[in-house]
């Protein structure tokens, strides 16, 4: 259906090949017998962050369907489980789902060190292309000059906001191509 389906998925398992090796310790792997070496220092504030983005995918939808029943042992399959539980939903639903991925997905990204995710977005108040990550207030900034509050400050916006009018862009379109 949408473009970049995988791109969230994906993204959360770089999180988990570059801090964690948790993830991949499930039982039936098959790795955790044969390793003699010590484990990797682990980044315990990834992990937390990771924990908590499949916790806010589960929360959001077994408020919606109830009975979906136990998550994937793979903490990056939740998308899917996701996705799949929730198909047949209402599209308002299906698209706050896609909006919650979504940005879950920039925020992977940014997590990484990659802001430069935040500029394939234009700016929700002035349309313009030239939006920068701050990362201490955790929002993208415009430039444009013009494209500023009462106080002359720049026009910030939390991911959610870029998520949103990004999904609601592609459902748009998707609506109107069928
Ligand atoms: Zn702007």
């Amino acid at each position: 259906m949408l473009g970049d389906d995988t791109t969230t998925e994906r993204r959360l398992r770089l999180l988990q090949a570059e801090f964690t090796q948790l993830e991949q310790r499930g039982p039936g792997d098959g790795r955790t017998a044969t390793r003699t070496e010590s484990p990797a220092p682990l980044n315990l504030a990834v992990i937390d962050r990771i924990r908590a983005a499949v916790y806010e995918v589960e929360t959001h939808t077994r408020a919606a369907v109830p009975d979906a029943g136990p998550l994937p042992a793979d903490a990056a399959r939740v998308y899917d489980w996701a996705r799949q539980h929730t198909a047949d939903l209402e599209p308002q639903r299906q698209q706050a789902r896609e909006t919650l991925i979504y940005r879950q997905g920039l925020e992977h990204a940014i997590e990484m060190g990659d802001a430069s995710v935040i500029r394939k977005h234009p700016c929700p108040g002035c349309g313009c292309w030239g939006l920068i990550w701050r990362p201490a207030a955790h929002r993208a900034a415009c430039v444009n000059r013009y494209c500023v509050d009462h106080d002359g400050l720049s026009h910030t916006w939390p991911l959610k906001t870029l998520a949103h009018h990004h999904v609601a862009r592609q459902f748009a379109t998707k609506t109107s191509a069928t």
